[in-house]
């Protein structure tokens, strides 16, 4: 590494909700982290009102133990925005018993992997993922604005929608950090873009949108901008959406969705995990749609889902099947917003798919044309609450998941909403103040 003029490893992991912790490294130090693991604080942060980055009440009265975290060599790239640094993910490990952490997503996603192999079944998967670009506003209440004011640039690429060319430079240094990108556009809102990831294997899709959304926020802070993935960040703006293609191969690489004497071309397997999405979708969007402003991308003629539906290249529904056929039959799951852990939203797709065809459900008729009709397809949860609610319900799904994940999810998620709950916002000032 020397040899390649790399003198710090940055070792980053994914915590429980997906932000990406990391520690730096110099290069020397690293055959002992791989031995003994790097420790890091055991607790889930969160930001508080005043703008502090503090742990949740829960790792406070445990004591903030320590995790340890050892680094995944076989990820390792250097850094092209970062000269002379390389990163690589790690796995955190729980430093009482050795083994994996219970609550750590990258673990998690291994154990559904592991569920479908089981059944001979390997998901493959390619994530696309919405964000926005800010530029510092300090007009603002949260300071920053959409980089470039100019709406209606959606498939467009070019300086009219980015004047300074943030996608093809962005588009460069994920080529040279090997994250796999593929194609990138301007989308709907202003400042909002999209960069496509290739397909593979599941676990490997979750580490390159775990680690493309790092490197798309690290790119952006050495342009003086914020890339945000949240759900929703402005009330005159579209959300950010984390869509998923999701295909299954068998042990000899066939795709198990096609089947071209069917009239659609999509399997029996197919169809059962169509239903197995579909009759799992209420709990799949905690993990999917994970903040409390996830629930504002939703709505009528978002095309964000509203309601829990799939159609034939339907970009309406919540669960899109794409036109493709053959070795190219998917399913494109459209709930996620890009503020989502992909490892959570990634094994808790392929954990609902596959118990759609354990069980061998069955779906409802497709929808043909407008998606939005609450008289022929069931809604989505329409809060965070609701979600956990539905979470919580579906003991299939969180069977699969295990409790030594949802348990600590689920506790900092309700303390999220919590805080949410007890936070006076700017619009009930503005609607109640002069009024009442
Ligand atoms: N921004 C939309 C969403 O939140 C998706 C738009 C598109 O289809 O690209 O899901
Ligand atoms: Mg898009
Ligand atoms: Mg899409």
């Amino acid at each position: 590494m020397s040899a390649q003029g790399i003198d710090i490893v940055r070792v980053v992991y994914p915590d429980l909700i997906g932000a990406d912790r990391a520690r730096d490294l110099l290069v020397d130090q690293l055959p002992a982290a791989c031995g003994h693991g790097l420790a890091f604080c055991r607790a889930v942060y969160h930001t508080s009102p005043q703008g502090d980055v503090v742990p949740i009440a829960g790792g406070l009265e445990a004591g903030l133990p320590d995790i340890t975290v050892r680094p995944d060599l076989a990820t390792l790239a250097p850094l092209p925005w970062e000269p002379g640094v390389a990163w690589c993910l790690g796995d955190a490990h729980d430093p009482t018993t050795g083994g994996p952490a219970p609550e750590s997503p990258r673990d998690l996603l291994r154990r559904v992997l592991a569920h479908t192999a089981d059944l001979g079944l390997h998901p493959v998967v390619g994530p696309e993922l919405e964000y926005y670009l800010c530029r510092p506003d300090p007009s603002t209440p949260g300071g920053w604005s959409p980089y470039a004011p100019e709406p209606g640039n959606v498939y467009s690429a070019g300086r009219r929608g980015d004047p300074d060319g943030h996608l093809v430079s962005a588009l460069r240094q994920l080529r040279t950090l090997g994250i796999g990108a593929t194609a990138g556009n301007h989308e709907f809102s202003a400042g909002q873009f999209e960069i496509n990831l290739t397909h593979s294997a599941a676990l490997d899709a979750a580490d390159r949108a775990f680690l493309f959304k790092a490197a798309v926020k690290e790119i952006a802070r050495t342009e003086g901008r914020l890339a945000t993935f949240m759900a929703k960040p402005f009330n005159a703006e579209g959300g950010s959406g984390f869509h998923l293609h999701l295909s299954l191969v068998d042990g000899a690489g066939h795709n198990v969705f096609a089947d071209d004497s069917a009239p659609d071309g999509l399997s029996g397997t197919a169809r059962h995990a169509i239903a197995g999405i579909l009759a799992h979708a209420p709990a799949l969007a905690a993990l999917h749609n994970p903040t409390v402003n996830s629930y504002k991308r939703f709505g009528p003629d978002s095309l964000a889902p509203w309601l829990i539906d799939w159609g034939p290249d339907n970009r309406s529904a919540m669960l899109r099947i794409p036109p493709e056929r053959g070795d190219g039959t998917r399913l494109e799951l459209r709930l996620g917003d890009a503020g989502a852990n992909p490892y959570l939203a990634i094994a808790s797709a392929v954990a609902a798919l596959a118990l759609g065809i354990r069980g061998k459900l069955d779906p409802p008729a497709p929808l043909d044309g407008y998606g939005y009709r609450t008289d022929l397809a069931p809604k989505l949860p329409g809060t965070l609450d609701a979600a956990l609610d539905a979470l919580t319900a579906d003991t299939e799904l969180t069977g699969l998941l295990g409790a030594g994940f949802t348990e600590p999810f689920l506790a900092y998620k309700r303390n999220e909403i919590a805080r949410f709950q007890q936070y006076v916002t700017d619009w009930e000032f503005r609607e109640y103040a002069r009024l009442l």
